[in-house]
């Protein structure tokens, strides 16, 4: 480890959290970046195939939105709500517009948790109840309300909530009790857990809160169609479906600009949260509801720094780039392509269980291989998860210039590749081949080089 990343790691020790996780056995500094690519402290270069956890949508240092935050900057960089806001007016004009959700109204905060508390106040207040269903192996954020309908025990370090959570199946297509059935049977599966989960629950249930592809439980989703079919028990219940868009959001599911819409037989959600993608960097939050619902609150409510002019205009910039260079369709066809090259570059490592995911939104779950059989020949792949490899492939990977995420529920098993959406097909070749050799370093033994 360089003196200068040492001397901060340090100094970071010693002033934060012990449970601030830092990627990296020697964690390193990143000073600068440049569409794609990001620099450490030590002038080393790196493919971002992370992008800030899938903050950095579009591109590093986009001059677009460097121009306009430089350009706000220089006017005013707050006021509050208090006052008009220019660039929030349109930019709750351009969400409200994209979101497929009629009458909307948008509501900005300053990140994705308390976007997410905002909905669940919503939901609870507008149904009168504290009952919230969601999906094993979510991630809603950090807040107590939020920890509280967060189905990963990594990420919910209490169990005490201002909610009566119930959690239902459906999220994680590739285990659990339901794996082996077809998609139409694991649907109807999932259904009949739904409705045996609410014919247990006493009083009425406020909403439904799922990620169409979940983030950190490690890129898992449903079946398309599933939440459809979800929909209409909720339908018959009042229940209410928010969906979590902050990863799934603005196209980078490549098929589709919301990850609701692989659902869309269902129509739109009632309400819909989004941030990390959409500033680019700058922290923006938001939720988004029917005027019924965002109205239905008897008390003033603010954020004080949400709809900051500064961070507006970036949304603004950001989502203008986004659009007129159709990155939705760039996310598709440069996804497709990294997805087929990572399947074909994995195929045989026994360490890998699968390759999944859609767009620039791509996991590759790790586990421990099988032993050989007798004679030697290799015992394929294990059920059983495997962090060890994941952390060394991380760390493999930042060696040869590329930084990825991880996540996959209880075990962190699972590799998470989300680059900025303006990825080219080079970036995709070069990252997909920087990969490969950091998977085969997990290659199990005797095995290297037999493809
Ligand atoms: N929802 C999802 C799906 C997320 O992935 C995250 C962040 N990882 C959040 C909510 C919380 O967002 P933030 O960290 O901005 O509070």
């Amino acid at each position: 480890m360089s003196e200068t990343h040492a001397a901060l790691h340090a100094r970071h020790r010693a002033v934060l959290p012990e449970w601030l996780a830092l990627y990296y056995r020697q964690p390193i500094e990143i000073t600068h970046g440049e569409g794609r690519y990001v620099w450490d402290a030590d002038g080393k270069r790196y493919l971002d195939f992370f992008g800030g956890i899938l903050t950095t949508m579009t591109a590093h240092a986009l001059p677009e939105v460097t121009k306009a935050v430089t350009e706000q900057a220089g006017r005013i960089l707050h006021t509050s709500t208090l006052y008009l806001d220019r660039p929030m007016v349109e930019l709750a004009e351009r969400v409200a517009r994209l979101s497929g959700i009629p009458d909307a109204r948008v509501f900005f905060t300053a990140s994705g948790t308390e976007a997410n508390d905002t909905a669940l106040l919503l939901a609870t207040a507008y149904r009168r109840s504290h009952q919230i269903l969601a999906m094993r192996n979510s991630y809603h954020g950090r807040s107590f309300s939020t920890v509280g309908v967060t189905g990963n025990r990594n990420w919910s370090p209490t169990a005490l909530s201002p909610l009566q959570t119930l959690y239902v199946h459906g999220a994680v297509r590739g285990r659990g009790p339901f794996a082996a059935l077809s998609d139409a049977e694991f649907i109807a599966a999932c259904v009949a857990d739904l409705e045996d989960m609410l014919g247990q629950t006493g009083g009425d249930v406020a909403a439904l809160i799922a990620e169409p592809v979940q983030g950190v439980g490690g890129f898992t989703a449903p079946p398309d169609g599933l939440y459809a079919a979800f929909r209409e028990v909720l339908d018959r219940h009042g229940i209410l479906w928010i969906t979590d868009e902050v990863q799934t959001g603005w196209g980078r599911t490549g098929e589709h600009f919301w990850g609701w819409q692989a659902h869309a037989a269902a129509g739109p959600p009632d309400l819909l949260t989004f941030a990390k993608g959409i500033g680019n960097g700058m922290s923006i939050g938001g939720v988004v509801a029917r005027a019924e619902i965002m109205n239905c609150l008897d008390a003033n409510s603010i954020s004080t720094f949400g709809g900051s002019p500064v961070t507006m205009a970036a949304g603004l910039a950001n989502l203008n780039h986004l659009l007129e260079n159709d990155l939705q369709g760039n996310a598709r066809r440069v996804g497709g392509l990294l997805i087929e090259r990572l399947r074909a570059a994995t195929a045989g490592n026994d360490a890998v269980r699968e390759v999944r995911g859609r767009g620039l939104m791509i996991g590759v779950e790790l586990v421990e291989p099988e032993p050989p059989l007798p004679g030697g020949a290799p015992g394929g792949s294990s059920d059983r998860p495997s962090p060890e490899a994941a952390s060394a492939v991380l760390e493999a990977a930042r060696e040869r210039g590329l930084l990825i995420g991880k996540g996959g529920g209880h075990h962190s098993s699972v590799l998470r590749i989300a680059p900025p959406l303006s990825l080219t097909v080079a970036e995709a070749e070069e990252g997909a081949a920087i990969l490969q050799e950091a998977l085969d370093t997990v290659r199990p033994r005797g095995e290297r080089g037999t493809r």
